[in-house]
């Protein structure tokens, strides 16, 4: 299987220029290191009709360009439902039937990590099994032998972070991002990972779970974030954030483009000519404030 990285937005509105930034990373990344760029439609939560065909729009926009069809994560249910088999027959499963107003009132498990799962319905007896199966549908929880894990990335060095018995499969059947995203990207072999570094303390979760299903970890590069004046990740609500509105407000998507670029220590112009300055050891490692 080829080599690959990728970008996977969740479809839940327009991209704005954080989002946009992180695509140019991805795809610098990829591009500068001979890989496939694949995109992923991350739809199997917070999906708005319409919202990928306005972000596809965008990225073709500002140049940002994939190889192969686009992939939906709402067609893959079986890819996750084996690999929840897998982890099942292994023993590294249970179900919980825990609402969330029950895991904030719990006692914490001694000497769990903070805002870890306190392992309420970890080891149910079968009378106990019974009685919640018949109140409650179950989510399908990992049974997981660590409390935290190291991963490597390339901007951030080693990073440990809690591995709690963390949701592979929601109560309403959805299954779980950390869950799709392991499956996904050696599914699709995505051997490079680049994307905000506010998903970095997921990561543990995910490079765990991918030893446990025998899956190589990938290449993980969290890149910083695009913010607003107050520091605060940037959202729609900043403003003219989205090419759409800064279109508007009469900025064309080249000088987006250019802007995003130029944010990265890279030549203003196509992301093409952009990879002939890229070089990741001098990127910016801070968030980058935007102001329109
Ligand atoms: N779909 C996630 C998001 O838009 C990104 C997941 C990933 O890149 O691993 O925040």
């Amino acid at each position: 299987m080829t080599s690959a990285g990728r970008f996977a937005p969740s479809p839940s509105g327009e991209l704005h220029v954080g989002n946009l930034r992180t695509a140019i990373l991805a795809w610098l990344f990829a591009r500068s290191t001979g890989r496939t760029f694949l995109l992923r439609v991350e739809d199997l939560d917070r999906a708005r009709a319409g919202a990928e065909v306005e972000q596809l729009r965008d990225l073709k926009a500002i140049g940002v360009t994939w190889d192969g069809e686009v992939v939906r994560q709402t067609g893959r249910g079986q890819l996750y439902a084996d690999a929840i088999t897998r982890l099942h027959h292994a023993g590294l499963t249970y179900e919980c039937f825990c609402t969330r107003r029950e895991i904030q009132e719990a006692p914490s498990a001694p000497h769990a990590p903070q805002g870890a799962y306190p392992g309420t319905c970890r080891n149910l007896d079968p009378a106990e099994l019974e009685f919640k199966r018949a109140t409650r549908p179950a989510a399908v929880r990992l049974r997981s032998d660590v409390q935290q894990y190291t991963v490597k990335d390339r901007l951030h060095g080693t990073f440990a972070g809690v591995v709690d018995d963390f949701v592979l499969r929601r109560n309403d059947g959805v299954t779980a991002y950390n869950l799709a995203v392991v499956v996904d990207d050696a599914e699709q072999g995505v051997d490079q990972v680049v994307r905000g570094d506010d998903l970095l303390p997921s990561t543990p979760r995910q490079a765990y779970l991918a030893s446990l299903l025998n899956i190589p970890v990938p290449e993980y590069v969290h890149v910083p974030l695009v913010v607003n004046t107050d520091g605060a990740r940037l959202a729609k609500r900043d403003g003219a954030v989205t090419l759409g509105d800064l279109s508007r407000a009469g900025i064309p998507v080249a000088a987006v483009r250019d802007r995003l670029l130029t944010s990265l220590g890279l030549q203003a112009g196509t992301l093409e000519h952009a990879l002939n300055s890229f070089d990741p050891d001098m990127l910016p490692r801070k968030p980058w404030i935007w102001s329109a």
